[in-house]
């Protein structure tokens, strides 16, 4: 029997072969797709995930640099420019790199793990009992296995398999035109702003939302750049049928802005995006988890792309299941650890869906919305508020219940010191001692220890970097250990 299928070799579904394997099992992977697929997705990260990168040594392989990553000086909520750079402890990262490279990377990482992947393979049904699961493929023989997880995207078949629900929202108002293009160069200054005439500036890698829609141009280094134009539309208006083309875009752009943006097709190396989306949903997966299926990133969620959260949300969705999944599998996981994914990670969706929505208003048409935009700009004005909503969008306020444990760290991520990128590759269980004196005694197979000198407590780190106990004694430390890490 196989310990892990994972039905989707997509961003999240890499991710977490990664670190089912770095926790010491092995998974399948199964993908419908005989070849990486070609369709561009997302062209960048947004959030805690690119720290979380970095504390596996992976950021540097995305980067080309050695890291560690630094802060955004600005980003954008809901088309408001978002000014960070005098932000104490500015919590916001991003990154800009397309989701291709993304694949490639964790590829290359899952192979050097020893990861299986069979491209080709569509999961195409699942029955399931107390003891196992068993897939059936196309292509292959039915393969049992311990545990199946669906990262087989937003419109997943094994959440349909598992008969989970998939409520929430889908809007039909709306259309989206993106494109890479080329403008004359004329009207682009030394900042990358796009000088619009009849208008006025672009700015770049920033939305702009005028009563008629919202519009973005990003001038991507070392390719065409890209523009993208959102409007509204009421049923029976014309969105035009089939592909898509630059003159359609240049259209809309000219109704969002009024003023004419003289589009053109890209120079340069392709493959280049063109491309018109109607409607788009909103939805959160009812459970997590059907006895011995699970789900991670789209298939449990969907939201909008706006400010690009969904890798910032997916990966972390992996990464927090890895090593609980890991546990069971090998038989030390304690009681009811698998059930925390959920009761972590589906919450954090929510508020994802939450801010997404929020925004896909803030950007739509009408005097109203302009009033609503007036007060969440003044708001946007305070230290406060910019913190709450970089907090928010980077993830960097989640706190997880932890019963019984207190702290300022406990149930947060953990803070960054000195050494910890490299303590953390292995992704092991770690104690942080700064007092030299703290013992994990029987735990020391499982639970690393390193001195922090500076910390003013000791802080035992789960493998997603989440501090699970803090202290200056070891009051409560085997307790900890053993409620997440299990009994020696
Ligand atoms: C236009 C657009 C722009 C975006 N921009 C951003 C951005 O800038 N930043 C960001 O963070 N996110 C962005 N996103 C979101 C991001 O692309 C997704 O969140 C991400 O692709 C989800 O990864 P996943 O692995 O969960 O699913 P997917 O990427 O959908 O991968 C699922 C995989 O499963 C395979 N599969 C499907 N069914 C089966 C089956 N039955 N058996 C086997 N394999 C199967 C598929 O072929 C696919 O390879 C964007 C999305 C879109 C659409």
């Amino acid at each position: 029997m196989i310990d892990v299928v994972i039905a989707g070799a997509g961003p999240n579904g890499l991710m977490l072969a990664c670190e089912l394997a770095l926790a010491g099992v092995r998974p399948l992977v199964l993908e419908r797709l005989p070849e990486p697929t070609t369709e561009q997705r997302a062209n960048g990260l947004v959030g805690q995930v690119i720290r979380m990168l970095d504390r596996r040594g992976l950021y540097e392989r995305l980067a080309g640099t050695p890291g560690p990553p630094r802060p955004a000086p600005g980003f954008t909520f809901a088309a408001f420019p978002l000014d960070l750079h005098d932000l104490p402890d500015n919590p916001l990262y991003t990154m800009l790199v397309p989701q291709r490279r993304i694949e490639q990377m964790l590829t290359g990482r899952a192979a050097e793990l020893g990861v299986t992947i069979h491209r080709g393979h569509e999961v195409l049904g699942l029955t399931q009992d107390e003891r196992s699961v068993t897939v059936e493929v196309a292509g292959l023989a039915p393969v049992e296995a311990a545990y199946l997880v669906g990262a087989d995207g937003g419109h997943s078949v094994v959440r349909k398999l598992a008969g989970i629900a998939f409520p929430g929202v889908t809007r039909d108002d709306t259309v989206s035109r993106t494109a890479h293009v080329s403008v004359p160069a004329s009207m682009v200054d030394a900042h990358g702003a796009l000088h619009v005439p009849g208008f006025g500036v672009l700015p770049p890698f920033l939305h702009t939302r005028t009563e008629q829609g919202l519009i973005a141009w990003a001038p991507m280094p070392g390719r065409a750049p890209l523009v993208s134009v959102g409007e509204r539309y009421r049923p029976g208006d014309d969105v035009g049928d089939g592909e898509t083309s630059i003159a359609e875009l240049r259209a809309a752009a000219g109704r969002v802005l009024g003023a004419d943006l003289p589009l053109d097709a890209p120079d340069g190396p392709g493959p280049h995006l063109l491309r018109r989306t109607v409607g788009g949903n909103t939805r959160l997966a009812s459970a997590y988890r059907a006895g011995r299926v699970l789900l991670v990133g789209d298939a449990a969620h969907v939201h909008s792309a706006l400010g690009g959260p969904g890798l910032n949300l997916g990966l972390q969705d992996a990464i927090n299941l890895g090593w609980k999944l890991a546990a069971e599998v090998l038989g030390h996981a304690p009681p009811g650890l698998l059930d925390t994914y959920e009761s972590e990670r589906r919450p954090v969706g929510r508020r994802v869906t939450m801010h997404t929505r929020a925004q896909s208003v803030l950007v739509g048409p009408g005097g109203e919305v302009t009033a609503l935009r007036e007060l969440v700009g003044e708001l946007l004005a305070l230290p406060q508020g910019r913190r709450h909503i970089a907090e928010l969008i980077s993830g960097a306020d989640i706190r997880y219940d932890t019963p019984g444990v207190d702290g300022p760290h406990v149930g947060r991520w953990a803070p960054d010191v000195p050494g910890l990128r490299e303590l953390t590759r292995s992704a092991r269980p770690l104690l942080l001692d700064p007092t030299g004196r703290l013992d994990v005694g029987p735990w020391a197979g499982r639970v690393d220890v390193a001195a922090a000198p500076g910390l003013p407590a000791a802080l035992l780190l789960r493998p997603d970097c989440y501090v699970a106990w803090e202290g200056t004694t070891g009051d409560g430390l085997p307790e900890a250990m053993a409620a997440w890490f299990g009994r020696p």
